[in-house]
């Protein structure tokens, strides 16, 4: 779900900045050709109040492994972002939120294969569920897509790079004007992957299963979360393709993101998916998922970076 976002304070190339101060000029390289390397993080406030980032560190490092994969040399460290983080959330007064690192290619020169001087902004605002509410509690109605997954040689799957989120808009937008929540994009063979901005699970006869990191989806840190509390529960695991008519018939099927957090998909091309509502394994590992992020689940804490505002 889209939302119109204002804050107070972005965090612009290592200083913090006035809302509408934070401005790039029309010739930014990335604005051009795509180039910028992001993050979507959460932060939530825990049952007591007390306010945390859920799993910065590996946000961040997701972040410069894309600018690894793009040879854009970060001009801070990955500290240093940490920080920008928790900065921006305090200086907006933000106990609960959603963050976004960004790093692009600002202005100078322009030709595809112009380097510029990399700028880094973090900006944080408020949002809430990312596929609704009503999403997150009875699921959501998913068509698989026109639009194929990148081939994991014709873009870099495992880097969250803006210019590859045209893939992504274009399938959303199709499955939104068509009336679905969201879409689900089949890789260049023809198997699930993920959603525009999702990873996918099913689960068939007490197993969950998800694409393998091997195929063409981003290295979900949300797939990474429900997989380890799917494992200390004791639910059997198989990370292999399935085909889409797999999907059609499985007991039950989720989606993951840092946005999306665990939303359970009760429907695929009009066709009801086990009881057209959340699955048990699916409300079980939401529920997991939400206590891990609010601090509630004392093996989870360490994914928690807690500040204060
Ligand atoms: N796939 C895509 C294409 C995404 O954009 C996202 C959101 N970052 C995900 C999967 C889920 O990743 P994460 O759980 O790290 O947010």
């Amino acid at each position: 779900m889209a939302i119109k976002i204002k804050s107070d304070a972005i965090w612009l190339d290592g200083k913090l900045t006035p809302f509408e101060d934070s401005k790039v000029h029309v010739l930014t390289h990335t604005l051009h050709y795509g180039v910028a390397v992001f993050e979507g993080i959460r932060a939530y406030r825990s049952a007591e109040g007390r306010p945390a980032v859920f799993r910065l560190k590996e946000h961040i490092r997701r972040l410069f492994d894309s600018a690894h994969i793009y040879m854009m040399e970060m001009p801070f460290t990955p500290e240093q972002l940490e920080q920008a983080c928790i900065d921006t959330l305090r200086a907006n007064k933000l106990a609960e939120g959603y963050i976004r690192p960004l790093a692009f290619y600002g202005a100078g020169s322009l030709g595809v294969g112009a380097v510029n001087p990399v700028q880094v902004a973090v900006a944080v605002w408020p949002w809430g569920a990312y596929l609704s509410e009503e999403g997150l509690k009875r699921g959501i109605r998913a068509k698989i897509s026109s639009y194929a997954r990148m081939h994991v040689n014709v873009q870099m799957v495992r880097s969250k790079c803006s210019g590859q989120y045209v893939n992504s808009f274009l399938a959303n937008r199709e499955a939104a004007l068509g009336g679905f929540e969201e879409a689900i994009l089949l890789d260049t063979d023809g198997y699930p992957s993920e959603g525009s901005g999702e990873n996918l699970f099913i689960v068939k006869n007490g197993v969950l299963q998800t694409p393998p990191l091997s195929s063409a989806i981003l290295e979900g840190i949300t797939r990474d979360s429900v997989l380890r509390i799917a494992r200390d529960l004791g639910i059997p695991i198989k990370e292999e393709k399935f085909t889409r008519d797999s999907l059609y018939l499985a007991d039950e099927a989720f989606m993951t993101g840092t946005a999306a957090e665990v939303t359970p998909v009760r429907e695929v091309d009009h066709r009801t998916i086990g009881k057209g509502e959340a699955g048990p394994m699916t409300k079980k590992l939401q529920a997991a998922y939400f206590a891990a992020v609010k601090g509630a689940e004392p093996r989870y804490l360490e994914w928690l970076s807690p500040y204060q505002v």
